[in-house]
């Protein structure tokens, strides 16, 4: 019997898997130019660890959690974000008594929410996404979004759109809960229940509310810029100028407060158009955060992060108008002629291979033909062949099946001729596809 995959579930096969793989490579590599550094933590954290942090209001908490107890009786969730995770792992190995403050990590990897699945939304999806734990003054938190534009400048988004907010400091907040407090009120028996149960818990949440009627409400709710205390006001219009000094574009938004309760001060969200000019929701999100390693058992110690959606990173790639799938390459698509070769074509594969190149063998005792098809299927640049007669002469067949010319090459000169071989082919490859363009 068949069985299907879990339901908010995807598989990630082929072109999508080598497109992830692209990805993760960029956003790597442009994180390590900032200094940045890989820290991998476990999939399954002590529930108590997202429930303190990500905070008892969110939707997270609420519904989304993958929770279990296992064999132990110990309550257990897969993460269903990182940030906690990364301040967890922060406090245990004292990085803040070790380490030069502020500590820069980068993270990637598979995350769980038991979310309603539809169009970019799954029930497991990956994130990739930094924190830098130590911050010293508004410069880091512009540091972070900078970083993050920057990754989606090397994955070729160019139209961003920056949406930035502020949700003020502690002071600002208690103000701003209170005038929100009292607004919704009147209101609040014609909001859903998940409305009535955030002005109990955290009357903040409600901004971020995607019912219909609810958001019409919220539309004309007090702004938390009228509540700013002179501090946060100050921060937020630094960063703000700074982003014109850089000529960023971005877009206020009042309504951002996002989805976990630990952000304080300034919160962003990436959002690219696709080619039709809709924004096909936050790729996406970040912001600066105050409590949460003392909250954890460290230093009091400020910190910004972010992180991006890969599923969505990738859709939104994908309606590129230029976007070309990443195709499978080989270097050699090795063909032995009958089983009783096999063994010799296999030296050369290995040989080859000891040479880092791309290379298939073909053990599946199929005539020339059907090798020759394969290897067209598998993009080989070169087919070597090796018959009887190769084997006795200790040499092989090379087609370049590109150009469609054939010669021998001993066996003893093979690896030395190998990378002018790939190289030439690769020289022609540009040559056929700038002929191509031109004739179109
Ligand atoms: P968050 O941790 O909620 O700030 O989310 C960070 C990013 O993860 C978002 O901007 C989205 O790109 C992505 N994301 C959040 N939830 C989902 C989901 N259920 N499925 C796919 N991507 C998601």
């Amino acid at each position: 019997m068949e069985i299907k995959l879990a339901k908010g579930t995807h598989d990630i096969l082929y072109d999508e898997a080598r497109e992830f793989s692209e990805i993760e490579i960029i956003m790597r590599a442009v994180s390590e130019t900032f200094g940045y550094e890989e820290i991998r933590t476990p999939i399954i954290e002590h529930s108590e660890l997202f429930t303190r942090t990500v905070g008892e209001s969110s939707d997270i908490v609420r519904k989304e959690m993958y929770e279990f107890l296992d064999k132990g009786n110990r309550l257990i969730t897969l993460r269903p974000e990182f940030t906690a995770s990364i301040v967890r792992s922060f406090v245990n190995n004292k990085l803040y008594a070790t380490k030069d403050l502020p500590v820069k990590l980068y993270y990637c990897g598979p995350v769980f929410r038991y979310d309603r699945p539809q169009a970019g939304r799954y029930r497991q999806f990956n994130q990739f996404g930094v924190e830098l734990i130590g911050a010293s003054s508004y410069f880091h938190d512009l540091e972070v979004m900078m970083l993050g534009y920057n990754i989606l400048l090397a994955l070729g988004l160019d139209n961003v759109e920056i949406r930035i907010n502020t949700i003020g400091d502690e002071e600002t907040r208690k103000n701003y809960v209170n005038a929100l407090k009292e607004y919704f009120a009147p209101f609040i028996d014609t909001m859903c229940g998940d409305c009535k149960e955030r002005l109990k818990l955290n009357p903040l949440r409600i901004l971020d509310c995607k019912v219909e009627h609810d958001k019409e409400i919220v539309k004309k709710a007090p702004k938390i810029k009228d509540y700013l205390s002179k501090n946060a006001k100050e921060q937020f219009d630094s960063i703000l100028e700074m982003l014109d000094e850089y000529e960023i574009k971005y877009v206020i938004d009042d309504e951002l407060v996002r989805g976990l309760d630990y952000y304080s001060n300034v919160v962003f969200e990436y959002h690219v158009a696709n080619n039709k000019g809709k924004s096909l929701g936050a790729i996406g999100g970040g912001g600066h955060y105050a409590n949460l390693v003392e909250e954890l058992g460290g230093p009091k110690l400020e910190c910004c992060g972010l992180s991006f959606g890969l599923e969505r990173v990738i859709n939104i790639r994908k309606e590129a108008p230029e976007h070309k799938d990443i195709i499978k390459e080989t270097d050699f698509y090795v063909m032995p002629l009958g089983k009783e070769n096999f063994y010799n074509a296999y030296i050369v594969a290995t040989a080859l291979r000891s040479g880092c190149f791309i290379t298939e063998i073909c053990l599946e005792d199929k005539s020339l033909s059907a090798m020759f098809k394969r290897a067209e299927r598998a993009n080989a640049k070169f087919a070597v062949i090796i018959g009887d007669d190769e084997v006795n002469k200790d040499i092989v067949i090379m087609k370049n099946l590109l150009t469609k010319e054939q010669f021998e090459i001993k066996l003893d000169e093979l690896m030395s001729k190998a990378d002018e071989l790939i190289d030439g082919c690769i020289e022609e490859h540009t040559h056929h596809e700038e002929h191509d363009y031109e004739k179109n």
